[in-house]
Formats: C-alpha cells, structure tokens, sequence
C-alpha cells in the first residue's frame, strides 16, 4: 500500500466529481521539510513555531528565529506555508515559560494570550517572520483566538512592525495573508465579524473538539468518549464552512482530523476544500477523494444533520457510503 500512496504523488488531489482540494501537511521543524516533496502535498497548512522553542532550553533568539523561518521558506521553494505564531502553554510546554503552576493549563495562560502579555515576544516573532519573507508571501496565523479583540491586538503590532522594517530598508513580504485558528467555542457566535477581520479562517479541530465537548485531549480515559463524527460536531463544522461561504473566506482546518481518511471524507462533505494533515496521510486522503463524489456525500450528510430525531451515528453512515462507494 505504502508503494501505491508513492504512486500518487504527482496524481492531482482532485474528485471523482471535479473539485481541486487542497491537501496540505503539518509541520513544525526543518526534518518535516522533505516530506512536501515525499508526500506530494500542496503546501504547510501548519507550521508549529513553538517547536523550535520547545527543542531549545534557552529561548531562541531574533536572529535565529529568522533564520530558522527563512530555511523553512528556501526549503518549501515556493509552496505556501502557514505559520502559526508562539503556541505556548496547555500541552505544550517550555520549561522557561511555566513561572506559576495552572490548574487548568489548557485554559489558561496560553497562546495568544500569552503573546499579548508579553508584546516583546510577541513583536520579536512577527519581527523574524517579516525579515525572512522578504520579497515573498507571508502566510500567518494566530492560535487560540477567544474574541476578534484580540486579532485587531496582533494586527496593531503587525503593523508596527511593518513600518519598522520598511523604515530600516528592510524588503517586505510581497503579500501578506492573515489568519486566526478557530478552537475556542465562543468564536462561534462571532465568525461573521471574525471572518470580517481575517484573510483566512483555519479550524483546529484537536483543541475545538477538546472544548465543546469538554474533554482533555490528552486523557486517555475521556479523549475517546465522544466522536468527531458525532453528531453535535460535525454539525459545529457545518456552521463554519457556511459562514465561509457567506463571507468568502477561505476555510480550512488542520487537526488529526483530517489525518483519517473516513473523517477528512466527512469534511470534504462539509464544503471544506483546503485541509492541513500530517504528511503521512496525504497519499492515504488522497487515494479516498480520488474516488469521492462530493455532491453526492453532501446530500446524505447533511440529511443526516438535519434529521434532528435519529441517534444513529454518522459515523456509520459515513462508513456504508464509503463501502457503496
Ligand atoms: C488543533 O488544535 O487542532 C491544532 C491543529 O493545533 P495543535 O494540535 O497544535 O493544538
Ligand atoms: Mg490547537
């Protein structure tokens, strides 16, 4: 099997009925760079800026920050890439950023949060990742967005940031794309005014499940309780793609979720075009959508959503279409 997902590299990720998806990897450090070509995706739809802190006992400097993001860019050669700023806290942890004990660390000082708190930081990362795409396309976004408030916080910096550099001579990005990661529940009920805000809306699905169903992703006594295919969920991801498609943003997501190729299925059905995985699910997803008609998929999932009084799992259903098909 491994050689016939080879075998697909250069085959186009597009569907029995006509549409292109985006089939993106996940990455977070310079040995993840060979798997885009290995794995033939289109691009870094996650790039994890925290691991080269997380790898670091001491905190990385301005310097080799951009440095570091300059490689991934040379080495990406013109694929596009997303970089997600500092992810700091919950389950990801750096040993000189953890000053007070949390009860709840996933709820707490945190990601965006953090960066906010400490603008330095925050201003010395986006610092690095202007300087190092110079003259190309800067892909950014930001973790763990609670309130629209705090995007036009990062923007603000952004901006200063920009004029610095344009005052110092420096080049600028050629093109700047801005996004937020969608994980906390509460920006639900602001996705047009978030959508308003941001070029591009990414899903985190790991974090967004984690906090609408109120399970510890990293317990394995409860992480498998509830299903992503269940109904509650899979109804939310609705929600997000047709606020996309009303505002006409990009929608895309970049959990495990679309690692699985029954569950990328799932989101293909949604109306999600563009999904972010890890490098070596690509051939597998792939080798599923080759043979998908979305249309088709779409009508049956969302009979299934919309039938309020049926308790059969989607998941089921998903795997019978499957199966026929
Ligand atoms: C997510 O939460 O789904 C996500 C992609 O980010 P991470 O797994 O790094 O928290
Ligand atoms: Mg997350």
């Amino acid at each position: 099997r491994q050689e016939q997902f080879r075998a697909l590299r250069a085959v186009e990720p597009v569907t029995r009925d006509g549409k292109r998806i985006n089939l993106m990897m996940n990455a977070g450090l310079l040995v993840d760079l060979p798997q885009l070509s290995e794995s033939g995706a289109d691009g870094i739809g996650l790039f994890r800026t925290e691991l080269q802190f997380m790898i670091s006992s001491t905190m990385p400097k301005a310097q080799e920050q951009e440095d570091f993001y300059r490689s991934v860019l040379r080495q990406a050669a013109g694929r596009p890439v997303t970089f997600r700023t500092l992810d700091i806290g919950g389950d990801k942890v750096v040993s000189y950023f953890r000053a007070h004990e949390e009860e709840n660390p996933a709820l707490g000082w945190r990601a965006i949060r953090l960066s906010l708190d400490r603008p330095g930081l925050l201003r010395t990362q986006l610092r690095a990742l202007l300087r190092a795409a110079g003259g190309t396309e800067l892909k950014l976004m930001l973790p763990m967005v609670t309130e629209v408030e705090e995007i036009r916080a990062v923007r603000d910096l952004l901006q200063k940031e920009v004029q610095h550099i344009s005052k110092f001579g420096y080049e600028l990005p050629r093109k700047l794309q801005f996004g937020a990661m969608l994980e906390v529940p509460a920006l639900l009920w602001q996705l047009d005014e978030l959508m308003e805000e941001v070029d591009f809306v990414s899903v985190g699905s790991n974090d967004l499940f984690q906090f609408s169903m109120a399970v510890d992703r990293g317990n394995a006594r409860v992480s498998d309780r509830f299903d992503v295919l269940g109904r509650p969920f899979l109804r939310i991801l609705r929600d997000i793609t047709r606020a996309g498609e009303r505002n006409q943003t990009p929608v895309t997501l970049c959990g495990e979720m679309a690692s699985k190729p029954l569950s990328a299925m799932a989101l293909l059905g949604l109306g999600f075009r563009s999904i972010s995985m890890s490098p070596t699910s690509i051939g597998p997803v792939k080798a599923m959508l080759l043979g998908l008609d979305v249309d088709q998929l779409s009508l049956l999932l969302n009979e299934a959503l919309d039938d309020y009084r049926s308790h059969t799992s989607v998941r089921e259903i998903l795997a019978g279409f499957a199966q026929e098909h």
